[in-house]
Order: structure tokens, then sequence, then C-alpha cells
């Protein structure tokens, strides 16, 4: 679970899948803005394409089209429950130039 890189308050699962929906930065709840290390950028980055993939199994496979939305939704599921542990927390916009 991310962990605040100003106050060192560690947010929970709840809370992390909640900020990861902000745009500009995430608030802490205990001081000021954090932002995700460039490091959860590109391992977030790297999962939220998996979801994707998904529709290629139909061109690759005989699934169905239920069989593909369920395959969809599961490892949809499974990305958002493991974002929390992927997130790491810095006080700097590390992407910003
Ligand atoms: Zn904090």
């Amino acid at each position: 679970m991310p962990t605040c890189s100003n106050c060192k308050q560690g947010w929970g699962w709840r809370l992390s899948i909640k900020k990861s929906f902000s745009i500009y930065g995430m608030s802490c709840p205990h001081c000021q803005v954090q932002y995700l290390s460039r490091n959860a950028k590109r391992k977030t980055s790297f999962l939220a394409f998996l979801p994707l993939l998904v529709p290629l199994l139909s061109l690759l496979t005989n699934l169905g089209f239920l069989a593909i939305i369920m395959i969809f939704l599961s490892v949809s599921l499974l990305f958002m429950s493991l974002y929390p542990f992927l997130m790491e927390l810095s006080s700097e916009d590390q992407l910003r130039f």
C-alpha cells in the first residue's frame, strides 16, 4: 500500500483507489498533494494495457462474446485490486517537464 512521502502516513486500499481517479495529483488526507512516482507510473501503465489485450483473444480463439466480456471484466477487476499495491507516492510530479 502506498505511503505518503511527506507525512509517512499509509493509505488504505479504498483511499488509494479513490485518490487514483484524481487527475491533478492526489491530496493526502493528512498533508499535501502527492503524485505517483515515475517508477509507479511505469509499472501501472504497463499493467493498464493488459485488459485492452483481452479483445485480441476473440481474434485468436473461438471464445464467445460473453466469455470475452467476462474475461475483460475479470482482468479489469484484478488490475483495480492490485493497483494500490503498485502505487508509490512522491511529493513532486516527476514527469512534469
Ligand atoms: Zn501526507
